[in-house]
């Protein structure tokens, strides 16, 4: 079958393109409608079918190859870079997810219930995202690096019953203890969990909350002969939710189903990451992040794939360590982001070339823009195509990509791609919502339903499902992505960055009102504006202008390093040293529009050398002198 063939399959005839691909994963009861789409922007797939998604990704394979390979954790966060390795059977994590899903019950964790996951990239981690999809409990996954004003918002909004963590994780072979962060974080929230589980890994002592605290292993000895069956779950329960940052400083729970996403993780393994059973998937990604949901947890282990497991980064113990993963177990497919790849084109070209590729068909990178010498580099090195793929947390799988397990299309450097099947894109003028031609620059939305496996509202927030995401045209209801693009005359569609607020940093998303937020809470702050701005290396990085209440303190090159020094503790003590801006300005003035608005989009091009925009509405344009002058000291 030709793409083109495929995809206007699933825009022409929906219903039926989605009941087959539904036949790519088990049902325990069949369902009776493929989409009810009878209250817009709400679709609900695969209505009256009943499935689990740790049934698809675990037990149907203990079925088919119990004694295969499903999960390789591999660590170098080890005292001198050493990988420690670890391998599981289909069998084996069967039975360590039985015991981790034993453990929540007898703590009271039931269908329906919340368990918020704060966990480093080990085994237990997977076990027990794997556990709650068995019993139909609720997962809620933070990214190791978020701190206790972050996770803080997300115990407020998810309401967990469990939160699942361990003493501490680990960056560049220096121990980062995660215990006293997620003990702040319940101090401060006003939703107080029955239980912390702890993977005590005996890196970081920790204070013990008894009655709270339980220890995970003592419990696991408890259970190591636990039979814990599947709870069949309605299609359109909900599977997770996954907390992501939006134009306001707080975060979205973006929540999943369980069928929807089952069969769109099904058919994209096949169709555009040509995964098959017994071979091994490498993604270098994190579980915190939407690819470690889809593409290291269910999406490899529901096509029959090892899937590895990797707490550490590309270059310790030095750059090679990703190809002896490679070599060593075979990998077939891989999945990254282009920042970690230009991390690696920065190291010796030997190291590349220390270890037997061959067993490697293709490397997926995602998360921000692939800029062409990255992709011209790493393809030339690796000699395997480079599959670039675009999509977000809301949307859970591929939007835009190549499907090469359809046919094997060319493609186009710098563009994503072309529409993944169930996805009607379309580019709207930003400000009269009509249709843009071909190569003019538009608003990207999707046309609803959105297809399988997409967000099914923000958790507890239909109100904000809609007014986010559906109401940004007068003129029609659809999906905006936030994103600026452009389609070519061949249908090759290309992103040109947000339209929003969101930065983008080294593939991470992140809300820069969330990061003024936290920077106003220093005593001495009294205004501030955070923008993206170019990085060579991690695509954009926040820079900081901030007024401060008292501006003697801040007089000197020294006083402004050490006022510096103290944002930068401020937001890695809220949010993590993930959101920390790269730099930050002391400033008497920001420029605003004479409404009171921020222009954070002339802030930004003065950062980046550009032409700072129409200025007709600013209040004050010496506040632009006051950047530039920043910017130059
Ligand atoms: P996240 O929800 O954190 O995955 O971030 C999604 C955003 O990252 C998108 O809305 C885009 O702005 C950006 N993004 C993701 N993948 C790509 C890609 N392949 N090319 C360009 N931008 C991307």
């Amino acid at each position: 079958m030709s793409y083109q063939d495929f995809y206007q399959q699933s825009i022409a005839h929906p219903e039926v393109f989605w009941a087959k691909e539904a036949q790519r994963i088990d049902w325990h009861k069949p369902f009776e409608q493929v989409v009810d789409y009878s209250r817009p922007p709400f679709a609900s797939w695969f209505v009256g079918g009943e499935t689990n998604l740790c049934h698809n990704a675990v037990d149907r394979w203990v079925v088919k190859q119990g004694e295969k390979t499903a999960l390789i954790a591999i660590s170098t966060e080890t005292p001198d870079g050493s990988p420690s390795e670890k391998t599981w059977t289909f069998r084996e994590l069967q039975q360590e997810v039985e015991r981790t899903a034993a453990i929540m019950i007898a703590l009271g964790v039931g269908k329906g219930d919340c368990v918020l996951i704060y966990m480093p990239m080990i085994a237990e981690a997977m076990f027990a995202m794997l556990a709650c999809a068995r019993i139909g409990a609720i997962h809620s996954v933070v990214f190791g690096g978020f701190a206790a004003n972050s996770l803080a918002s997300r115990i407020d909004d998810a309401k967990p019953k469990l939160i699942f963590s361990a003493d501490a994780g680990s960056r560049m072979g220096k121990v980062v203890p995660y215990k006293p962060l997620l003990d702040e974080a319940i101090r401060i929230s006003k939703n107080k969990p029955q239980h912390v589980l702890m993977v005590d890994r005996k890196l970081a002592a920790f204070e013990h909350m008894s009655g709270r605290d339980v220890d995970y292993a003592e419990l696991r000895a408890k259970h190591m002969e636990a039979s814990v069956p599947v709870t069949w779950l309605k299609s359109n329960d909900i599977s997770y939710i996954l907390y992501t940052s939006g134009t306001t400083g707080t975060p979205k729970g973006v929540q999943r189903d369980v069928g929807g996403y089952a069969v769109a993780l099904a058919s994209s393994m096949e169709t555009i990451f040509c995964g098959k059973p017994g071979e091994t998937y490498f993604s270098t990604s994190d579980i915190g992040w939407v690819v470690g949901h889809s593409y290291i947890v269910y999406g490899p282990l529901m096509a029959g794939m090892a899937t590895v497991m990797y707490e550490g980064v590309p270059i310790r113990p030095d750059a090679s360590i990703w190809w002896y993963i490679v070599e060593k177990y075979q990998v077939t497919r891989m999945f990254s982001a282009p920042t970690a790849v230009r991390v690696l084109k920065k190291q010796p070209p030997e190291l590349l070339k220390k270890h037997d590729l061959s067993s490697l068909k293709a490397l997926y990178l995602a998360g921000e823009p692939l800029d062409e010498p990255t992709s011209t580099w790493i393809a030339a090195e690796l000699g395997v195509p480079i599959i670039d793929n675009y999509w977000q947390t809301e949307t859970g799988w591929p939007i835009l990509s190549v499907a090469k397990g359809i046919e094997d299309m060319p493609t186009r450097v710098g563009s994503p791609g072309v529409p993944m099947p169930g996805y009607r894109l379309k580019l709207l003028n930003e400000h009269t919502g009509t249709r843009c031609d071909n190569n003019e620059k538009g608003v990207l939305v999707i046309e609803g339903p959105l297809p399988p496996g997409c967000l099914q509202t923000v958790f507890n927030n239909d109100e904000r499902f809609i007014k986010s995401y559906w109401s940004n045209f007068s003129t029609e209801q659809v999906y905006s992505t936030f994103d600026w693009g452009i389609r070519d005359d061949d249908g090759y569609y290309f992103i040109l960055g947000r339209t929003d607020d969101v930065i983008n940093v080294a593939g991470h998303r992140l809300g820069t009102r969330e990061i003024e937020e936290s920077i106003s809470s220093h005593p001495n702050v009294s205004e501030v504006a955070v923008v993206g701005v170019e990085d060579k290396l991690k695509g954009q990085v926040a820079v900081a202008f901030v007024i401060p209440k008292d501006a003697s303190t801040t007089s000197t090159p020294q006083d402004k390093k050490q006022f510096e020094k103290e944002i930068f503790a401020v937001v890695d003590r809220q949010l993590g040293a993930v959101a920390r801006p790269s730099r930050v300005y002391a400033v008497s003035l920001l420029p605003k529009t004479r409404s009171g608005k921020l222009l954070r989009r002339s802030i930004q091009a003065l950062c980046e050398g550009r032409d700072p925009g129409d200025l007709t509405t600013i209040e004050d344009p010496n506040s632009l002198t006051q950047i530039k002058d920043a910017l130059e000291s």
